[in-house]
């Protein structure tokens, strides 16, 4: 059992007017089985949460807490939360030349697990997931995000969850740009993880539907960097119905 506890988070990023505070203090628990949907209008900081827990050095923590079983995540390099057991997919966004997806994957687990894997069952543990995500085995000898599509990225990311095997996910926008069928795929995947193991997920999206494949327990509407309503499955239904404008027009509550 293990707690990704997030306090009073406050975030900066650098712009070209300055420095401009995105996050104002968020709040949030995550212990491990449970997954929660972050889901706010767009511009609201969710990706910038997502950041700033994986240690992009472009999002800064002007104040706050992050830990993982009360270690200071943010006092570890990136490579060190990923050995801490976060998995966070848009860590390695950009196209890496010449490196495999085979390669990276391997690269990748050793990292994470300190020591490389057995070739031989690593190999079918790659053949089975891939297959699992009705992927094309030639996908392995591509390189990594070259000319990959939305739904190639996303299938990529949701392959190394599968086997990297983490203690938390952070998934942003995984639903995005992905059509009813390859949105299923994916969605088996990360339900495939959840029931393995013991996984914490955070599920950030703009819309309620990946939401009807991967069942939240917690609901979190985040609104102009902060949390602004908590609550239930049920929540994400009236989200649905109603949309965020109740959040947005919201007379900000008296501080
Ligand atoms: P969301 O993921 O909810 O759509 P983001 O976290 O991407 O929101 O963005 C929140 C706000 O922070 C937006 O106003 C966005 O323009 C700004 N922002 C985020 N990242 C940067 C950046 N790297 N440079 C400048 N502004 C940024
Ligand atoms: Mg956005
Ligand atoms: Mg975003």
């Amino acid at each position: 059992m293990a707690t990704l506890q997030i306090n009073d988070l406050h975030v900066s990023v650098d712009t070209e007017q300055g420095s401009k505070e995105i996050l104002k203090g968020v709040d949030l628990t995550v212990r491990s089985g449970e997954t929660h949907a972050i889901m706010g209008p767009n511009g609201s900081g969710k990706s910038t949460l997502a950041y700033a827990i994986a240690g992009h050095p472009k999002y800064q923590v002007t104040s706050g807490t992050v830990t993982l079983d009360g270690e200071d995540v943010l006092a570890m390099s990136v490579d060190e939360r990923a050995r801490a057991g976060l998995f966070l997919a848009m860590q390695y966004p950009v196209e890496v030349p010449g490196v495999t997806v085979s390669n990276f994957l391997r690269t990748a687990k050793t990292a994470v697990a300190g020591e490389a894997p057995k070739l031989r069952t690593w190999v079918k543990d790659v053949k089975n997931a891939m297959a699992d995500l009705k992927m094309d085995p030639a996908f392995a000898e591509r390189n990594v995000n070259e000319g990959f599509s939305g739904g190639e990225k996303k299938r990529h990311e949701i392959l190394q969850m599968e086997l990297l095997k983490p203690s938390f996910a952070i998934l942003d926008e995984t639903d995005s740009g992905l059509d009813v069928d390859a949105l299923k795929i994916v969605s088996e995947g990360v339900n495939r993880v959840k029931s393995g193991g013991d996984v914490g997920v955070l599920l950030i999206t703009h819309y309620t539907r990946i939401l009807r494949y991967i069942k939240p327990d917690f609901v979190h509407v985040f609104v102009d960097g902060k949390v602004v309503e908590e609550g239930g499955p049920e929540l994400a239904d009236r989200l649905e119905d109603e949309g965020y404008d109740r959040f947005v027009n919201a007379p900000a509550p008296a501080a």
